[in-house]
């Protein structure tokens, strides 16, 4: 009787996926970035990103001594930005503390920043061919169903049993294919939504499929109602249509990415843009937005202001600039934040 990873490497042979960007050539720098991008992050997303990625930093070197700016400006719009400020950070420390090379263990790997247990063994398995076994988003739906786990991954005591599945299933050999695989059969047959049973190499085993419930696994998050918080966005802007922003803190939400600058809902706009920016000349409120974050709603009320002459002198500290709607800089800008100068850029 073959094992679970023998039939899934056979599978592997006819239908898995060895044309991915990252899969030419494999080398340990490009699985660490893909495996980063690919965090909570769909294969198709990624594919472009991780392009334009290698295309500006096509060595670990050249990552660890870009600045910081640059690294975010090639990841606005992936989200989840603390990504990019680790894999910088990491680059650097690789730079500093491995001679620029990525290390090849898992603990070494594991010790570096924004390189969590699955992302560790997803590297030494691909990039060096060693056995240790991942547990992504995709591994665990595989699992769970497969072996039928109760309960929602999030919870320690599941997350351990799914982790003993995947370390027990993990072969000795071919062990770059076979994380390819797993990732591979949950991403294309064991889908969230549709998984096609009659296409899996392991249905034989399969339990969640002898029950006829595999939309039961792997247990729902329980669900709470996200708060909700209200600002107002300031695009402020004069006479040579440049847009005045503000780099947020290093840590916290968009940390490090340039925004607009802010107000509570209830403050009056107009009368702080007066006294603390200019003569405002037009002032627009523009229709509600709402960006969702893993733990709450963020509302937008932006509102465009034009500014009666330039004020050059807002520039105060090197955390504002004026932002050129014509030739715009290479900066790191949340979504939100993109979208809304993108519709001021076609009003002006
Ligand atoms: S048989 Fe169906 S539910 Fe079970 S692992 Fe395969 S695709 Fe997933």
């Amino acid at each position: 009787m073959p094992t679970f990873a023998q039939k899934l490497l056979k599978w592997f042979d006819q239908y898995g996926r060895k044309n991915l960007p990252w899969q030419q050539p494999i080398h340990p720098y490009r699985v660490w970035v893909s495996e980063i991008m690919l965090q909570q992050t769909q294969v198709e997303t990624v594919i472009p990103y991780f392009n334009r990625f290698l295309e500006r930093f096509p060595t670990l070197e050249s990552l660890a001594n870009a600045p910081l700016d640059d690294v975010l400006h090639l990841w606005t719009g992936l989200g989840y930005y603390a990504r990019a400020r680790n894999l910088h950070k990491c680059a650097q420390t690789v730079q500093a503390e491995h001679q620029g090379q990525m290390p090849s263990d898992v603990e070494s790997l594991e010790a570096l920043p924004g390189i969590g247990r699955s992302t560790a063994a997803a590297i030494a398995s691909i990039a060096y061919e060693q056995s240790t076994a991942i547990l992504d988003g995709n591994v665990k739906r595989v699992l769970a169903r497969h072996h039928a786990v109760d309960g929602w991954p999030g919870k320690p005591a599941v997350l351990n049993q799914l982790w003993q599945h995947a370390e027990q299933h993990m072969p000795k050999k071919r062990c770059r294919d076979y994380t390819q695989a797993i990732m591979d059969l949950g991403a294309t047959v064991c889908t969230r939504s549709k998984p096609q049973c009659n296409q899996c190499p392991v249905v034989s085993t399969c339990q969640a499929h002898a029950q006829s419930n595999p939309q039961d696994y792997p247990g729902k998050k329980p669900k709470k109602t996200l708060p909700i918080k209200q600002i107002q966005m300031l695009l402020i802007h004069n006479k040579s249509g440049e847009v005045l922003l503000e780099q947020r803190p290093p840590t916290g939400i968009w940390g490090g990415l340039w925004s607009l600058p802010e107000l509570q809902q209830t403050e009056d706009s107009k009368a702080h843009i007066s006294e603390h920016i200019g003569k405002v000349s037009t002032h627009i409120e523009w229709p509600q937005l709402r960006h969702t974050f893993s733990h709450y709603h963020l509302d937008i009320s932006p509102i465009a202001v034009k500014l009666a002459k330039v004020y050059p002198q807002i520039m105060e500290n090197n955390r504002q600039l004026w932002y050129n709607l014509q030739q715009p800089q290479n900066l790191g800008l949340a979504a939100p934040v993109k979208k809304l100068l993108e519709q001021l850029g076609t009003r002006l």
